[in-house]
Order: structure tokens, then C-alpha cells, then sequence
């Protein structure tokens, strides 16, 4: 870039920072802004263009441009050029404005005279807040230098506009960050909460922008650099040998550390003017941009990987470094963009609610706020921008709202919901001693799911007669390296103390799909839920295996044990795994190891193969336990993560319907004990019908057990099943509504 670009670049941010430090009302700062922007550029005319919503577009000031039509001429994103560069995030320049394609002409702005074009968005963190406009009557296109100028002085407007001075008609309005603003999101684990934000890594917040010593700045830079570099040695140091994952990301901090090109374009950004602060944001605005269009996995990772060492270095920078020591808010809710599990553990139980920008449904977050049982919306898009710590804000994971900064009339009425949530859980308690018998004296088997060590304090008190389901995963998932022997038997010994005599069925590492083990070799896979997965993994890795069956008969130290295998498709595969069992088996008792009388082996029915196998293998399984989660996805040919087709299909579907009692018919005729713990079975109306049709052992999350309880105690299953039955022989489709109408007639609400 010229000399004397630069310098001219930096004489308009040292005037605009002159601006900005003044205290005249927003719009009068505003349209000193356009002034001096048009003015420096030598052109005739500069606007901003502002969003008033997420789609609309308003002219908030301008220096050229009628005075009348500030604040009246609106556009929609995608209209007219201006809307074009919001819509597009990206830059359009003109010789020739009203040739261009997608002009649209407003008369009250009398810009028709003018001929050039420059529209550049004003984005802060990849977030669109309106369009910096400049025009001239000269027909000429505007160069390299002077677009390079205009987004520089684009990114010291969006952090003015962001800190709330300038929106609004005419006056300054209250700051974005005061409003209340509702979110939508996708619910990961019902429930509700009310608390105040507690970001996991709070945004940097810049209030030095402009500076007139690009040396001292560049200095700064490189000191930050120099620290950040020593930053991630230690890291690689510490992790020791790594690989796969957790090597590349270090890799991928080393590799920017060290970048040269993007090193020279934050210097080029301080030399027209910004601070070192500023120059990093503005890199980190242009890579979130390219993140959020970029279509390969991989490219995404380490995009977010240099996203997160902007934040570390704009951390450094501006000394807000801080923020692990400051004080949590008495009831926290968690604002992520993501978070891995092991630092979700660590929060443990002192989390109300957790929201996140990322994760899926069933993504190790999930898995382990669910355990834990913490409500958690994920898929709530820009509420880390949004939302600042101590924030009261209120998750409603049954209607998938978040309201932040709430006004009293919302927090009332949710105030009141949480209090009958909290009666109803009441009522649901004194039901725990109570025997889970139907109506026509049907009993049915309430088991827990349980999958932490912090749940099966909870087995009593639950009313469950023991652990349907235990996932083993969560102590691999939660580990920075494979869990050794001795630490999973320990585990394993601890769960089996508090279950105090109740039985507990361990499900064998059942990871693949999306649950990775950062430790362990990641493979791409096109297809992961139909991929390397569960018992396959196993059956690979027979090691693993192995040491986590001796893990289990050690921690059982001779007590009854159930061990069921994940994802069972074929019988061979079962009986394989058993093989392996065995060979272990004997192995312990050479060793002098106590082994239990009562061992009982069984496999997870998550594949509609499994339920044609031969009538043998239905004999040879102690039981078998309906996962499903998985099965619904394979039967109705809908991944459970795609939000787009997740809730296609209802389970209360006739033909999945049919499906599974045919699954209870096989069981019954070759007396195999047969459970159901996946999602479902905790749903009060589906726990209903999975109990009509001959489900009589149901595994769910302990909060379920109380609704699923008190619905079954008023139910006449065999009139239900009858009931079932004719609509499965009549109908397709889903009988919800059916089963709705069914209980309401009956006096029962669900
Ligand atoms: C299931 O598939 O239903 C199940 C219980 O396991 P997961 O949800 O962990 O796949
Ligand atoms: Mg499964």
C-alpha cells in the first residue's frame, strides 16, 4: 500500500477516534462520521445503512444524500445494491451505479446523480450490523487502497454501532446489550432454568481502536505473538506424544503463530491506523466470514482453531485475560459456542442451564448434560455476541426458547411455570415408594439410565428398580487419555456400592458415530452413524475390549454382573463379543480373581437386522434392551442429528409400532427378557404404548420416572392395546393424536 494511502487512512481513523470520544448525542456523532468519511475520501456522499431487524435495512445517516430520507428509506436485505452487500457480506464496487445489476432507485435519497458505487458491510465478528455506502458523480471505480480504507473504517464503526450509540430514529437508542432479546434453539435435555449468563469464554471487548503509533502497535503485536508462541510449546509440551486430533489442533496454533501472511495483514491493518487489538479483530472477522461459507469439515476445524487463538491473543492484548478468576453468578447458565466434556465435568452440578451455539443432540455435551441433567438448548445462533456475563437469562428447553436480559411480564410467567414444574415433581416424589402396576394390574419395570458416577445417588431416591441402561462411554469420553484398567474397575466397583444390591447393566464402549475419543486415531468417515462404530470398534480392538470386560468383572469383585454389547447387527457378532467374555473369564479366575455366580450377557437391539435373526440367538442372549434411539433412525432411515429430519417420523407411527411388537412377539416366544432405554421410554404417552403392546421393563432418566409413573397408574393397558391394535390394522400414519384423544376421554392428561 502507498505512503501516502496509509497515511491519509490513518489521518481518518485519528479523526474519527476524535469523533467518537465526544459526547454529543448518537445521531449528531453519526452524521459527523459521514461527513468526515465523505470529506477524506473526496467524494460527494457517505451513508450507513443500519439493520432495524434482521432483515431491514435503514439509512441512519448521510452526508450527500437528501436529509429527509434519513431514517425513512428502508431496504431488504438482498434489495437494491445495499442490500446486496449485506446480504452477500461482501463488497460491491461500481463505476457506473444504476447500470449495475439489482440497482433500485429511491427517489426521496436524490442520489440518481450520483454514478460511482462503493458498499462495503459493516460486520463485527462475522455478525452483519448494515452497509458503509461512499458515492461520487465521477464515473470511476474506486481502488484496491481506497476499499482497503473504507472496511477499516467499517470495523471501527461496527464496534461503535455495536456498543449501542447509533441505531434508532434519530436518537441514540438504549444499547443492543440492554434489550431483551429472545433465541431459539433446539432442546438437548428438557427442563427449564433461571439464572444469569456465565459465558464459558467471554468476548473481548475493544474500547481502543484507533492509534497513531503503528510502531508501538506493531510492537505490541509481536509481544502478544511472542507469548502466545510460548503458549502453545508448553501445550505441546505438556499433551506429550499426541496424535490424531489433539496434535493437529496444536499443529494448526503453531502454524498461525507462525503465519507470515496473516502476521502481514494485521501489521497492514495497524499501519493504516488501528490498534494491534482492532487489526486482530478485523482478521478474525474475515476468517469467521469464511467459516460460516466454508463447506469442508476439516477447513472448518482449523478455521475455528485460528478463532480460538484470536481470542487468546486479543486476550493478551487488552489484558482480559481474566476471566476463570472472576466470580460465577449464583445460579449460572452456561453461553457457549461449544464446549468438550471434560471441562463440562468440571462444571459439574454448579450449572443451572447450559446454552450453546454448536453441539448436537448427540454430541458429548449432550450426553453429559443430560447425565448430569441440566437443561441444554444447543443450535442458539449468536448469543455468545449477545449475551455478557451476570445477564439474567431464562432457558425453556420445552418451548426451545432462551430469553435474555427478560421483561418482568416474561419472567413472571416463567417464574410461575418453573413453580409448577417444581409442584408437579413434588407430587411425582411421593409416588416413588409406589409400585409401577397399571389399572388391569399390569406391572411394568421402571430401570434408570445412568451413565456418571453423580447419578446413582439418585437410583434410590428415583424409585427405579435398578440401572436399565449404564453407558460406560461418558469415563472415556470425559478423559484426556484411554482410561486405565484399574481406574475403570474402581469405577465400576463405585457404581455397583450405590446400587446397593439393585442390578446395573454396563453397555461396553459404545463410541463411533459422533462420539470420539480424542485419543484415539479419528477416521473420517463418510457416513458416521452407519460407520466404525460401537461392537465394531470393538471387535477391531479387541484390547480395548477386553481390558474393559476385566474392568468390569474386577469392580464386580463377585457380584451379579450384566453386561450388554452395543449395536449388535448380526448374531456372529454377539456371540463373538461373548467369546471374548469368556476368554477373559477364565482368565480372571486363573488369576485368583472372585468371579460372580450370576453373570448375565445381553445385546443392544439398535438394528432392524438384529430383529429377524434366528429364533437360536433370541435363546442364546440372557436379554435384550431396545436401543432405541438408534433403531428409530435406522428404521425410519432419518439421522437423529439431522435437524431437518430428526422429527420427520413419529415412534408412535403404525408401522413402528408393528415393528416392535413384532420385536415382543419373537422375544416372548423364545422367553427372552426384553427392555426398552432408548429417549422414548421416558415420554409419558410413548411409555404408555411401548407399555400397551408388551413392553413390560422401560429404562429412562430418573426425572422421567415420576411422569411415567403417574400416567401408568391411571391407565388400563390391556384396554389401551386393544385400542392399539385397532387403529394399527386401520390406519397409517401416526397415532398421537389418537392415544391424545384416548386419554382425554378417559379424564387422564398427559
Ligand atoms: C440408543 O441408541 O437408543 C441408545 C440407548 O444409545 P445411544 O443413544 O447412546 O446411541
Ligand atoms: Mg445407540
Amino acid at each position: 500500500m502507498a505512503e501516502t494511502a496509509q497515511s491519509e487512512s490513518r489521518k481518518l481513523l485519528g479523526r474519527l477516534r476524535d469523533t467518537m470520544a465526544d459526547d454529543r448525542a448518537g445521531q449528531t456523532r453519526l452524521n459527523e462520521i459521514t461527513r468526515i468519511i465523505a470529506d477524506s475520501m473526496n467524494c460527494e456522499v457517505c451513508s450507513i445503512y443500519l439493520f432495524r431487524d434482521t432483515i431491514t435495512l435503514e439509512l441512519c445517516a448521510s452526508e450527500g444524500l437528501n436529509a429527509e430520507a434519513v431514517h425513512k428509506t428502508r431496504l431488504r436485505m438482498g434489495e437494491g445494491l445495499v442490500g446486496r452487500v449485506a446480504e452477500r457480506g461482501s463488497v460491491i464496487n461500481a463505476a457506473d451505479a444504476p447500470k449495475e445489476k439489482g440497482f433500485r432507485y429511491m427517489p426521496e435519497t436524490g442520489e440518481e446523480i450520483y454514478s460511482s458505487f462503493l458498499g462495503v458491510p459493516i460486520q463485527r465478528l462475522g455478525q452483519g450490523l448494515g452497509v458503509l455506502v461512499v458515492q461520487s458523480k465521477e464515473k470511476r471505480k474506486f481502488t484496491a487502497d481506497e476499499i482497503y480504507g473504507v472496511e477499516v473504517v467499517a470495523m471501527v464503526l461496527a464496534e461503535m454501532s455495536e456498543l449501542g450509540a447509533f441505531i434508532g430514529e434519530g436518537e441514540a437508542l438504549k444499547a443492543p446489550h440492554q434489550e431483551a432479546a429472545v433465541f431459539k434453539g433446539t432442546t438437548a435435555q428438557e427442563g427449564f432454568a433461571s439464572g444469569q449468563v456465565w459465558l464459558h469464554e467471554p468476548r473481548v471487548v475493544l474500547t481502543n481502536l484507533v492509534s497513531d503509533e503503528p510502531e508501538q502497535e506493531k510492537e505490541r503485536l509481536h509481544n502478544a505473538l511472542n507469548e502466545l508462541r510460548t503458549y502453545a510449546k508448553g501445550l505441546l509440551k505438556r499433551h506429550g506424544r499426541v496424535s490424531g486430533e489433539t496434535l493437529d489442533v496444536l499443529e494448526a496454533y503453531a502454524m498461525f503463530v507462525n503465519s507470515q501472511g496473516w502476521i502481514k495483514r494485521i501489521e497492514s491493518d495497524i499501519e493504516k491506523g488501528l490498534s494491534a487489538e482492532a487489526a486482530v479483530e478485523k482478521q478474525q472477522s474475515v476468517a469467521r466470514a469464511r467459516l460460516a461459507k466454508a463447506p469442508d469439515a476439516y477447513l472448518r476445524e482449523r478455521l475455528h482453531d485460528l478463532d480460538d487463538m484470536s481470542n487468546r491473543l486479543l486476550r493478551l492484548l487488552t489484558g482480559q485475560g481474566d476471566y476463570q478468576t472472576s466470580e460465577m453468578p449464583q445460579k449460572p447458565i452456561l453461553v457457549a459456542s461449544s464446549i468438550g466434556p471434560a471441562e463440562l465435568l468440571d462444571y459439574g452440578r454448579k450449572l443451572n442451564g447450559i446454552i450453546l451455539e454448536e453441539g448436537s443432540v448427540g454430541s458429548h455435551a449432550t450426553i453429559i448434560a443430560r447425565a448430569i441433567g441440566i437443561p441444554l438448548l444447543i443450535h442458539v445462533d449468536n448469543i455468545t455476541t449477545e449475551a455478557l456475563n451476570g445477564d439474567p437469562i431464562l432457558v425453556d428447553a420445552e418451548q426451545e426458547l432462551v430469553h435474555l436480559r427478560p421483561d418482568e411480564s416474561v419472567a413472571q410467567a416463567f417464574q410461575d411455570r418453573m413453580a409448577m414444574a417444581t409442584q408437579a415433581q413434588k407430587r411425582y416424589a411421593a409416588l416413588r415408594d409406589k409400585k409401577a402396576i397399571s389399572q388391569c394390574n399390569r406391572k411394568i419395570e421402571i430401570l434408570m439410565n445412568a451413565g456418571l458416577m453423580v447419578d446413582l445417588p439418585n437410583l434410590k431416591g428415583s424409585g427405579a428398580e435398578g440401572v436399565g441402561l449404564f453407558r460406560t462411554e461418558l469415563q472415556f469420553l470425559a478423559s484426556q487419555k484411554m482410561p486405565r484398567r484399574a481406574e475403570l474397575s474402581e469405577t465400576y466397583s463405585r457404581v455397583m456400592d450405590a446400587a446397593d444390591g439393585l442390578s446395573v447393566v454396563f453397555l461396553t464402549l459404545d463410541i463411533g458415530s459422533d462420539k470420539v475419543l480424542p485419543y484415539m486415531n479419528h477416521v473420517s468417515e463418510p457416513n458416521p452413524a452407519l460407520g466404525w462404530r460401537a461392537i465394531r470398534v470393538g471387535l477391531d480392538k479387541r484390547g480395548i475390549l477386553r481390558m474393559q470386560l476385566q474392568a468390569l468383572l474386577r469392580g464386580a469383585a463377585g457380584r451379579p454382573i450384566a453386561i450388554m454389547f452395543p449395536f449388535i447387527t448380526v448374531p456372529s457378532e454377539f456371540y463373538e463379543a461373548r467369546g471374548e467374555f469368556e476368554k477373559v473369564l477364565q482368565q480372571e479366575r486363573q488369576l485368583g480373581h472372585k468371579i460372580p455366580e450370576d453373570i448375565k450377557i445381553g445385546a443392544m437391539l439398535e438394528t432392524p437386522a438384529l430383529a429377524y435373526a434366528p429364533d437360536q440367538f433370541f435363546q442364546d442372549v440372557d436379554f435384550l434392551s431396545i436401543g432405541g434411539n438408534d433403531l428409530k433412525q435406522f428404521f425410519f432411515a432419518a439421522d437423529r442429528e439431522n435437524e431437518m429430519v430428526r422429527k420427520r417420523y413419529d415412534i408412535l407411527n403404525t408401522s413402528y409400532m408393528r415393528f416392535l411388537s413384532h420385536i415382543v412377539k419373537r422375544c416372548d416366544e423364545n422367553n427372552t427378557k426384553l427392555s426398552y432405554c432408548g429417549e422414548d421410554a421416558g415420554k409419558p404417552l410413548e411409555a404408555m404404548a411401548l407399555s400397551a403392546i408388551g413392553l413390560n421393563s422401560l429404562s429412562m432418566r430418573a426425572a422421567s420416572i415420576g411422569p411415567v409413573k403417574h400416567l401408568l397408574m391411571r391407565t388400563h393397558l390391556g384396554e389401551l392395546e386393544t385400542f392399539i391394535e385397532g387403529i394399527c390394522h386401520s390406519q397409517h400414519g401416526s397415532i398421537r393424536s389418537d392415544l391424545t384423544g384416548y386419554f382425554a376421554q378417559n379424564g387422564t392428561i398427559v
